[in-house]
């Protein structure tokens, strides 16, 4: 099966790199499926985001509209039972020993992975595309490459099956993913991710940069700010 007639499944947060993913993923494949979850994060901005920027992607993009499938939004409550971060739990945003702020959920893209994988499986979808990125990130082990890579082998061998896990963005910096959605949907795709995607950790949604809404001080805001400057000053 070539692309031009095979499906993916995209991870789908409602973030810049998910969003920027399933563009790259509607350009690329025949028929294309999201997943989300909801695994108790303290602000569901970014989860509720996904319905209007799947539309809004349809709307500009005529073109992708027929190729968007299904979605998905699987609950995982276990993730915040087990966990205190400051992802799932009114905590301060700091770091530990290690500089890994406590923004990571431990164990939280190997479920995530692991579940697409269960629902492409039963979908009879090949290629699962996320946004897992180690070259601008926040330190997060479970977004590096080896860990995707190890988490393919599992996979694929616990369920004898032959996935492609996909990480379009691992190698690519904040400013190049920018480009990226510029070189998939120009200055539409550009202003649509600007708009309705959410990155910042604290929800805030009222504030409006010229790099998107957020608070402007937490480590994604900051990492979407410097991405922001970089891509408009190149
Ligand atoms: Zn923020």
């Amino acid at each position: 099966m070539t692309k031009a007639t095979a499906a993916a499944l995209v991870l789908f947060s409602g973030g810049q790199d998910s969003t920027t993913c399933l563009a790259l993923a509607l350009d690329r494949y025949a028929r294309v499926e999201t997943v989300g979850f909801d695994y108790g994060q303290r602000h569901r901005v970014e989860l509720d985001q996904r319905a209007a920027i799947r539309e809004s992607l349809g709307r500009s993009f005529p073109a992708w509209r027929k190729r968007l499938g299904d979605d998905q939004v699987i609950r995982i409550e276990a993730l915040a039972q087990i966990s205190t971060t400051a992802m799932t739990h009114d905590v301060e945003i700091v770091a530990d020993g290690r500089g890994l702020p406590n923004t990571f959920v431990p164990g939280r893209n190997l479920v995530f992975l692991t579940l697409a994988a269960a629902l492409a499986y039963r979908r009879g979808i090949k290629h699962i595309v996320g946004g897992m990125c180690e070259t601008d990130f926040s330190g997060y082990p479970d977004c590096r490459d080896d860990t995707v890579k190890a988490m393919q082998l599992a996979l694929n061998l616990g369920m004898d099956a032959h996935f492609i896990l996909e990480t379009p963005l691992m190698w690519l910096d904040k400013a190049a993913t920018w480009r990226l959605a510029e070189t998939l949907g120009g200055t539409a795709l550009v202003d649509l991710i600007l708009e309705a995607t959410h990155s910042c950790y604290l929800g805030e949604r009222a504030i409006r940069h010229d790099w998107g809404y957020g608070c402007g001080s937490c480590p994604a805001c900051r990492l979407r700010a410097e991405g922001w400057r970089k891509y408009i000053a190149s």
